[in-house]
């Protein structure tokens, strides 16, 4: 059952809060919320009539802030590029000769039902992993983005993906060849256009955000627009940043600079940038990336399937504003945040680096702050009521210590009780509120299948490349 009343309180037996700059978890409190906003953190309980969430041992989070997604690739390729077998150079193969044709069948051949349910699974796996507010970038043509987010509940910020290239062929040897033949100036225009009919949409759950794809599809001209935009129209931007070495070769052949140094000449970087990855960045990238104050979004797992570490403490430690994204693999952030933290402490050799209220902070409040939101990733008065309800009483949780460490170094996505967002409980006992579950995978799973079918028939994709055993 939903919570119906205009008020409501989550009962917690450790509530984690902040004061005076630093974690601090408050037993026994309530949070009490009315409308879609936070009244109060205390300990004194509701009135008998008011409703009351709670459970024998109840952790209260804020609701995580993913940085940076792809809801409809995480669940279109669950599998695929695991373990697969492409030759190097293995990401650049993957992304441009895998996940972005199999995108494209998807929005050719798929009916936008059936494109809408692949989306729908992506998002609800997202939320079920304690996500509250999401950045996705997805293809221009993607809008039922907004429309699923608006059906299952939660905050979310869409980037439709600008680009220069419409294509990028690789050689024999390895080398990346783009084609530039797209019609930018017609992207950005759609994407302003998009921006005055959603941004601020669904009680302000909805917003639109610029996503440049990447400093290799994207032209100079292309980039003073999209800077000059965001300026113009006030609303963040996103982009992929020094992914692949393929990447820095030819930002550094056509441009004579990094990636970074590259964003930073035409405009690029600043308060308002969001920078996916990062992987390939210098000692002087970082120094630029803090001078300019951006964000990065850290997604290691990612990475990790490729055999590349991506260390969250690396891009931290410089003092640069890094939250945690799940890009297209699990869609989970509590398996992200201890993924990050323990590829952290193998780079830095250290039991403190990354810890586990470091990498909450990360995926809640930090977060927020690179979406310049005060009242989001908090739980305090007037902030919106985004929150997780985690229930401790379970045999891996137990005994409790400290819940915030044995929740990230012991706990999963199914330990996520109650998802709260904007003071609607869109997840309970673990499930959405708001639709079919069964139905959303029945649909899905039918059309990915069909996806999959016609990636094998133009031979993108075969079990003996992506390491699937035989079934018979
Ligand atoms: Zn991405």
């Amino acid at each position: 059952m939903e919570a119906k009343s205009e008020t409501f309180a989550v009962k917690g037996t450790w509530v984690l809060v902040v004061e005076d700059g630093e974690p601090v978890l408050k037993r026994d409190h309530y949070v009490r919320i009315r409308g879609n906003t936070i009244e109060a953190v205390s300990p004194d309980a509701p009135s008998a009539t008011e409703t009351v969430i709670e459970h024998e041992q109840a952790l209260i989070l804020p609701g995580f802030v993913n940085l940076h997604s792809h809801c409809l690739n995480g669940a279109l390729f669950r599998g695929i590029p695991d373990d697969a077998g492409f030759e190097e150079p293995w990401l650049a193969r993957i992304i441009y000769q895998l996940l972005l044709p199999m995108a494209e069948i998807t929005l050719q051949t798929l009916s936008p039902e059936e494109a809408r349910s692949i989306v729908t699974l992506g998002m609800l796996d997202i939320m079920r992993g304690g996500t509250t507010t999401l950045v996705d970038q997805w293809n221009v043509r993607q809008e039922v983005y907004f429309d699923v987010a608006e059906e299952l509940g939660i905050r979310a910020y869409g980037a439709p993906t600008i680009m220069s290239s419409s294509g990028v062929q690789i050689d024999d040897k390895g080398a990346l060849n783009f084609e530039f033949k797209s019609n930018e100036t017609a992207l950005l225009d759609n994407v302003v256009a998009m921006h005055r009919r959603r941004d601020g949409s669904a009680g302000d759950r909805l917003r639109v955000m610029l996503g440049p794809h990447a400093p290799d599809t994207c032209s100079p001209e292309l980039l003073r627009a999209i800077r000059e935009t965001a300026n113009r129209i006030g609303c963040p931007v996103t982009i992929h940043l020094s992914q692949t070495e393929e990447e820095v070769e030819t930002v550094f052949q056509r441009h004579g600079m990094t990636p970074v140094e590259y964003l930073s000449s035409v405009g690029l970087l600043g308060r308002d940038l969001i920078a996916a990855h990062c992987v390939r960045v210098t000692d002087r990238d970082l120094g630029l990336m803090a001078e300019a104050d951006i964000s990065v979004a850290n997604c290691v797992v990612s990475f990790a399937r490729a055999g590349v570490n991506v260390p969250y403490s690396r891009t931290a430690g410089r003092g640069i504003r890094t939250g945690i994204g799940t890009d297209s693999h699990a869609m989970a952030l509590i398996e992200e945040m201890r993924i990050a933290g323990f590829f952290s402490k193998l780079h830095e050799g250290s039991a403190t680096a990354a810890t586990a209220h470091e990498l909450v902070r990360a995926a809640t409040a930090t977060g927020a702050a690179a979406l310049r939101r005060n009242d989001l990733g908090r739980l305090a008065p007037g902030c919106k009521a985004d929150l997780l309800v985690i229930d401790m009483a379970r045999p891996h949780l137990q005994p409790v210590w400290d819940p915030v460490k044995n929740l990230i170094w012991k706990g999963s996505a199914a330990d996520i009780t109650e998802v709260i967002v904007d003071g609607k409980v869109v997840v309970k006992n673990g499930r959405s509120t708001l639709v079919d579950e069964k139905a959303v995978m029945r649909d899905a799973s039918a059309a990915a299948a069909k996806v999959w079918r016609i990636a094998e028939q133009r031979g993108l994709l075969s079990r003996a490349l992506c390491a699937g055993v035989r079934q018979v």
